[in-house]
């Protein structure tokens, strides 16, 4: 009799859960993989992160999807289970379980991180997380309208997710129109009157963490300006970098502080050594934020004890992102993580076993698409030496878990009906001039998948 395939459910289709699935499917293994996604539609972060204009960074993708791709008109090997939520509102992860031999928990971190400054609750003040999800059109965040009505925003961080941010920001409507972002956010984009956006730097220009490439597109826009405020620390000259792409970041950062403006109508303020300190509100919504000077004493940091104000009605923080801990696994707040060695997940020391973390969740936020790959290479080899061990699961038939899923209210997205949602996206870009207008209405995006699908 042959022997039947191990089941696998890889929770989380951003590209660790993605990568995960393909070490699984290439490793020769007799083993059938369900990757489940609280969203309709697959990609993660590349999909609610990557920003709308970094094109060429989202063709992985193409990658990313060679798993559903593979095996097609025989049996699938890999399934996509789309808008099935495991936890809290969907199927508890205990259900999950009674199916699989194995879970892979790749579900990123999602929480964006606070200052602890006061102000920080005020209508007005939001962090990267939210704001770029709302202008990559991710479902949950249809309703956020970010006040852009103000001509200041201050952005705070000093890595590629505020630049990100900053350059959407500085960007004309026009130019936005090229890039997928929906409808309803080109309409508020449009109305803007934001006019000076100011990345609020912690440390000085020597020490940021930008990318060459990211940090030059900035100044690459169309009608926005760089200003750099450095206190002099450029012009007096910084201890030269030993690391390569710093010493380029700083001969840019050194050429555009010795450079006027050109008088374009946005501006972008790159503000080093600036910690904000308070955010300031009138009637319940930003209307300031007050900074502090900071030095380097030492190669440390010190705070001066200075304030300015600035001028602005929007604060978006990009200082970085936490997990929410998965119902039912250990978690370590202090790293935003689930502790695990090389993937295996462990509670004090032991593993717990048939569960896997890979990504984020494993390693925390940092990283790029590419990081992903080695760590779920990892995880997938620590599942694969474990799975002659691990016990059957109660109801391995496939169709038992979609009963299951019927039986919590979810009617999952899968393969085909995320390309169908995928057809109407590059419709709607026709009819805009871009690759393509995402649909974010969790509705519509139902919609669009299910359309003309009579099945359950
Ligand atoms: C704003 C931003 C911009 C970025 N830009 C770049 C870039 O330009 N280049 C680059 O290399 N890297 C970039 N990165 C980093 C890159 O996106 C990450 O390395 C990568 O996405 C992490 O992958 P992941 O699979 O661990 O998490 P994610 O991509 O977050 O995927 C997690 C998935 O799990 C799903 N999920 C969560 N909870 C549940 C649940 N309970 N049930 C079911 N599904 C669930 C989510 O819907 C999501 O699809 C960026 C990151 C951010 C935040």
């Amino acid at each position: 009799m042959q022997q039947r395939p191990a089941r696998v459910a890889v929770i989380g289709a951003g590209p660790s859960g993605l990568y995960a699935a393909a070490a699984l499917l290439t490793s020769g293994e007799p083993v059938s993989v369900e990757v489940l996604d609280r969203l309709p539609a697959p990609y993660g972060l590349v999909r609610y992160g990557v920003a709308p204009d970094h094109v060429k960074m989202k063709s992985v993708i193409r990658v990313l999807q060679q798993p559903f791709e593979r095996g097609r008109g025989e049996l699938p090997a890999v399934e996509f289970l789309g808008g099935v939520h495991v936890g809290d509102g969907g199927i508890p992860l205990e259900v999950l379980r009674e199916h699989v031999h194995a879970v892979v928990h790749a579900t990123g971190s999602s929480v964006d991180r606070a200052l602890g400054v006061p102000g920080e609750d005020l209508t007005g003040s939001l962090g990267s997380g939210a704001f770029v999800s709302w202008y990559c059109g991710h479902p949950d965040r249809t309703g956020l309208r970010p006040l852009l009505d103000h001509p200041g925003v201050a952005v705070v961080g000093a890595g590629n997710v505020a630049l990100d941010v900053a350059r959407v920001l500085a960007k004309s409507a026009d130019e936005m129109a090229a890039t997928d972002v929906p409808d309803p956010v080109l309409d508020v984009l449009r109305t803007s009157a934001v006019r000076d956006i100011h990345v609020l730097v912690r440390r000085g220009p020597q020490h940021v963490r930008f990318t060459p490439a990211e940090l030059r597109q900035i100044g690459e826009l169309a009608d926005a300006d760089v200003l750099v405020h450095d206190d002099g620390l450029l012009a007096a000259g910084v201890e030269e970098p030993e690391d390569r792409r710093h010493r380029q970041m700083l001969d840019l950062l050194a050429e555009w502080s010795a450079t006027a403006p050109t008088g374009r109508s946005r501006r972008i303020h790159l503000r080093f050594l600036r910690s904000p300190v308070r955010i300031l509100g009138t009637g319940g919504r930003v209307s300031g934020v007050v900074v502090e000077r900071n030095e380097i004493v030492d190669g440390r940091v010190t705070g001066t004890g200075e304030q300015e104000t600035i001028d602005v009605g929007l604060v978006v923080r990009a200082i970085g992102y936490d997990a929410e801990p998965i119902p039912g696994l250990p978690f370590d707040a202090a790293t935003g993580t689930v502790p695990n060695e090389g993937g295996r997940v462990v509670r004090d020391g032991v593993p717990v076993p048939g569960a896997y973390v890979t990504g984020w969740i494993k390693r925390g936020p940092t990283g790029v698409i590419g990081t992903n790959k080695a760590d779920a290479v990892e995880t997938v080899a620590a599942l694969l030496e474990d799975l002659p061990g691990l016990p059957a699961p109660a109801h391995p038939e496939p169709a038992a878990l979609r009963a299951a899923l019927t039986a919590h209210g979810v009617r999952p997205v899968d393969w085909s009906a995320w390309l169908r949602l995928d057809a109407e996206e590059v419709r709607r870009g026709g009819l805009r001039g871009a690759e393509r207008v995402k649909v974010a209405e969790l509705s519509e995006m139902l919609d669009a998948a299910h359309r003309a699908c009579t099945g359950p």
